[in-house]
């Protein structure tokens, strides 16, 4: 560990263990960074492009100051958008009320502490805002910062941000190819769309193939609205990514610089919240599972019979599923790793972390 600590200084400056005075939350936090292998560090990172706990609460206090009212919310908005592509089919991964609800709860166990609400979904034509067609791919493309305009004039007042999510495709300006997401720290408002590299033929039943990729960007986005800006301490959600099948391969959870950031503004238990996402993500588990099952049997389905048929999944039926050396997957990530196994090796690394936590709080309540 000392050699660790040598080659890593700026990661132990910026995970400091804090006095017994400022809580408990961040001993462990620097315990399981330290002494547990839960999370790998990236060496030799630029320390410019370094975002420290302490320089992000610098930056989040002043927008606290200029922000005041927003930031106090605790609400985060998700704002359905649909564009058809093809005037006769009528469903889009971003219409299925299922897909939405498993991503709402997701993000409510992710920002635990925040109240995450779906809001109706909205149907955009290509008259409401700047477009253009794509030379290459001949689709229809709409300018990210027109959509987010039309968001930041429609937000809830009590919202602390609010997230549109489009199956559109996005630019940025005239000179750009496209762009994944577009938002503002100041308004609290983004536009994230999934529409790149989804063909137009796939349907609200296609979700599973997509739920990864959808939690990745959703979450990752959503922490640039509380002033998180990528992180190269370790390999976390909040790595820096050019594309959506490079997000896709980066893990699903946040490293502990990251987390000591969010959990400043949210105060969140943070052995509850590891335990509450696992459960969220059983809960993706199963209704995949079950989708698979319908498709096998060739039945048709409707959402409201998928939910009603649900079945709790069980930690030690997941564990069984994938070898003990892959515990650590889902911080080190396998490009070839399927989203199944990526689900199942996050169940796994959820549960190690409340482990982790739990042994480190045992051990501290014992010897203080
Ligand atoms: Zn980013
Ligand atoms: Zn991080």
């Amino acid at each position: 560990m000392d050699d660790l600590r040598k080659a890593n200084k700026h990661l132990f400056d910026a995970l400091k263990p804090a006095k017994r005075k400022h809580g408990e939350d961040k001993q462990w936090m620097f315990h399981i960074a330290t002494d547990s292998d839960l999370f790998v560090p990236i060496h030799g990172a630029n320390r410019l492009a370094l975002q420290s706990y302490t320089q992000w609460r610098g930056f989040y206090q002043l927008q606290k100051l200029k922000y005041r009212t927003r930031l106090r919310q605790r609400t985060i908005y998700l704002q359905p958008l649909v564009y058809q592509y093809q005037t006769n089919r009528s469903h889009t991964l971003v219409n299925s009320q299922e897909l939405l609800r498993l991503l709402a709860d997701f993000c409510s166990a992710f920002f635990l502490g925040m109240n995450v609400v779906v809001s109706d979904l909205v149907e955009v034509q290509q008259k409401d805002f700047t477009s253009r067609v794509h030379a290459r791919t001949n689709r229809l493309q709409f300018l990210a910062t027109d959509i987010q305009s039309s968001v930041e004039r429609t937000q809830p007042r009590d919202a602390y941000c609010v997230a549109a999510i489009t199956n559109a495709d996005l630019y940025p300006s005239p000179e750009w190819n496209f762009v994944l997401g577009h938002a503002s720290l100041t308004t609290g408002c983004g536009v994230f769309s999934f529409g790149r590299e989804i063909d137009d033929n796939v349907v609200q039943s296609d979700w599973p193939k997509y739920v990864w990729r959808l939690f990745k960007v959703m979450t990752h986005e959503m922490c640039h609205m509380f002033g998180l800006q990528h992180c190269y301490y370790f390999v976390c959600a909040m790595n820096e990514s050019s594309s959506i099948a490079e997000a896709e391969q980066q893990p699903l959870f946040l490293c502990p610089v990251c987390l000591r950031k969010l959990h400043k503004v949210l105060k969140f238990d943070v052995a509850k919240r590891y335990q509450l996402l696992h459960d969220k993500i059983s809960d993706v588990v199963s209704v995949i599972k079950l989708h698979e099952a319908q498709e096998k049997l060739g039945t048709d389905r409707t959402e409201d019979s998928l939910r009603n048929q649900q079945q709790p999944c069980s930690i030690s039926s997941s564990l069984k599923e994938v070898p003990l050396e892959h515990i650590n997957s889902e911080i080190t990530t396998n490009p070839t790793t399927t989203q199944e196994n990526k689900f199942n090796n996050s169940l796994q690394w959820l549960t190690q972390c409340v482990q982790s936590i739990n042994t480190f709080t045992d051990k501290y309540t014992h010897h203080t």
